[in-house]
């Protein structure tokens, strides 16, 4: 049954989903794909690029938020914004890593996470210099140029759109930046890297632990989790499930006490080696990360 729907779908040239979590069919703008998912949130994903991100724009009655700024270096993913949108609009980053980073000279507005790893990245000319080995571009042969921030935002702070209201928690673990947004009023988690249903990449897994003990106390389980990576299918919303939430943390207890079974891992695009540990459908979690250029991934506290 759910293959000949596919078949269907494909056949009127939509990408649509089958499954849990029914979506609108995607709308094409050049390599952006636009899913409509509420009146006051949009999906904008990138099913070409071989990570396939996901970034979510926010509509407030005052200020539009994207919540990262895609991987695209070339085409401007504001242009795709102001398709959906004309109320002003900034920038915020789940974190530095330069696959969410990729339009962000786009935007003549960012917001970023108050924190010391952070800020010790402002100069004196007042910009943001985040070093190579931060952003980690040479992978995708792209620098991050330094940036103006237009505003820092503490953990735990409120980010008012106008009638639509987030609040920012500092989520350490897949980096010491990663920041997830929570919309208390929708029940709804943009969770960036730190949740997402494919490989997940542990930084450090003590923080990562800690972080999801405090996500799992915020939301609940009718809360609708959005990430920045799709599954498989690269066409669907990365959506999660608070059980999986759970499952994501059991396993990561299980890898810290040296319970879990994992198995070696690599990907040709990013990853020379890890261990990888499943957790269910797609998900999994990846540590002891060396990347294709030799560099290993991950931070002490
Ligand atoms: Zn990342």
């Amino acid at each position: 049954m759910r293959s000949v729907i596919k078949a269907a779908a494909l056949a009127v040239g939509m990408a649509m989903t089958v499954g849990a979590g029914a979506q609108e069919a995607g709308k094409r703008e050049g390599s952006f794909v636009v899913h409509k998912l509420n009146d006051w949130l949009y999906a904008i994903g990138e099913p070409e690029y071989y990570q396939k991100n996901y970034s979510y724009l926010l509509l407030g009655s005052e200020r539009a938020l994207m919540f990262d700024a895609g991987a695209n270096q070339k085409e401007d993913i504001t242009r795709v914004a102001a398709t959906l949108t004309d109320k002003p609009l900034s920038v915020l980053p789940s974190h530095l890593h330069f696959d969410h980073l990729g339009g962000l000279h786009n935007f003549s507005s960012v917001y970023l996470v108050d924190i010391p790893f952070t800020r010790k990245f402002k100069r004196d000319d007042g910009l943001y210099h985040v070093p190579e080995p931060v952003y980690l571009g040479n992978f995708d042969h792209m620098t991050v140029k330094p940036f103006k921030v237009d505003r820092l935002v503490k953990p735990g702070e409120l980010i008012d759109l106008g009638g639509l209201q987030v609040r920012l928690l500092n989520t350490p673990g897949h980096t010491r930046d990663e920041v997830v947004l929570f919309d208390e009023t929708h029940n709804v988690l943009l969770s960036g890297d730190h949740l997402y249903p494919s490989w997940l990449l542990a930084g450090n897994l003590k923080d990562y632990i800690a972080s999801l003990d405090a996500t799992l106390k915020l939301i609940n389980p009718q809360t609708t989790i959005y990430g920045a990576h799709a599954d498989e299918d690269a066409n669907r919303v990365p959506a999660m499930t608070y059980a999986e939430v759970g499952k994501i943390r059991e396993q990561m207890l299980a890898i810290q006490a040296g319970r879990a079974k994992g198995e070696t891992f690599s990907d040709p695009e990013l990853i020379k080696q890890a261990r990888l540990f499943k957790v269910e459908k797609d998900i999994s979690i990846l540590t002891d990360i060396e990347f294709t250029d030799g560099r290993a991934y991950g931070y002490k506290p």
